[in-house]
């Protein structure tokens, strides 16, 4: 079984999740007492969220990197970065790490090509939504066509994200906002609906919606099983 390295910490709510699934499915699939071989690196998430704020992906970049670098250097075989939106910088972490990382996107975008949809609804952080980092890698690589809602609801989901769920507060006034939001995306053509935001899947789950959705955590979650078990 390869070694995962885990970069997690934003939050620790959703990373806590992360570990939770990978030790589940590992014991699922090989049975008994067996379970993952990971290494965490978790992060003081109020530092990278500055950086964020402010703009200063470099920062946020290296400190990823630096956490990669351990992460090899502990003996991790691959990274998985526990958030979607730091996949901006995915490339520059893997670069500086000198590993292999398992991409969120190609992740959610290969499981959403094999449903046979070809049209879906995004929910996340503002950078997720808005930046082409995410969605030109669904939509250029994968012919896959994204929806976002509009603006104001994009801000709503955004502070749902920062102020609640990356903080544990779990509302269910939130959850039917989301719920809203979600069945807004539907009218607009959605067959399934993106939760692309690791803490999502705390607020949002499979009877909220009248179509699929794509909890990135556990999907990245199992793909990173499936990766550590390739090869025995
Ligand atoms: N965990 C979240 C995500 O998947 C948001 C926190 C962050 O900005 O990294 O995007």
């Amino acid at each position: 079984m390869k070694v995962i390295g885990l970069i997690g910490g934003m939050s620790w709510y959703s990373t806590a999740q992360y570990y939770r699934h990978i030790n589940e499915l590992v014991a699922q699939r090989l049975g008994g007492s067996h379970s993952a071989r990971l290494i965490l690196y978790s992060l003081d998430f109020a530092e990278v969220e500055q950086a964020q704020r402010e703009g200063r992906w470099d920062d946020a970049a290296a400190a990823l990197g630096e956490a990669g670098s351990a992460l090899k250097e502990a003996g991790a075989d691959f990274l998985v970065l526990c958030t979607n939106t730091m996949h901006k910088v995915a490339d520059i972490v893997s670069e500086r790490a000198g590993l292999p990382l398992l991409h969120i996107t190609d992740v959610v975008g290969k499981e959403i090509r094999r449903r046979g949809l070809h049209t879906v609804g995004l929910l996340g952080t503002q950078f997720t939504m808005e930046e082409p980092f995410y969605r030109a890698r669904l939509e250029e690589h994968l012919g896959i066509k994204v929806l976002v809602p509009g603006k104001g609801e994009r801000a709503t989901v955004d502070r749902i994200i920062y102020d609640e769920l990356c903080q544990g507060r779990v509302k269910t006034s939130s959850r039917h906002t989301c719920v809203k939001i979600i069945s807004g995306l539907v009218g607009r053509g959605a067959q399934g609906i993106v939760l692309g935001c690791t803490e999502l899947a705390l607020l949002i789950q499979a009877g909220d919606a009248s179509v699929p959705l794509f909890d990135t955590t556990r999907l990245h979650a199992e793909a990173a099983v499936d990766l550590a078990l390739a090869g025995g």
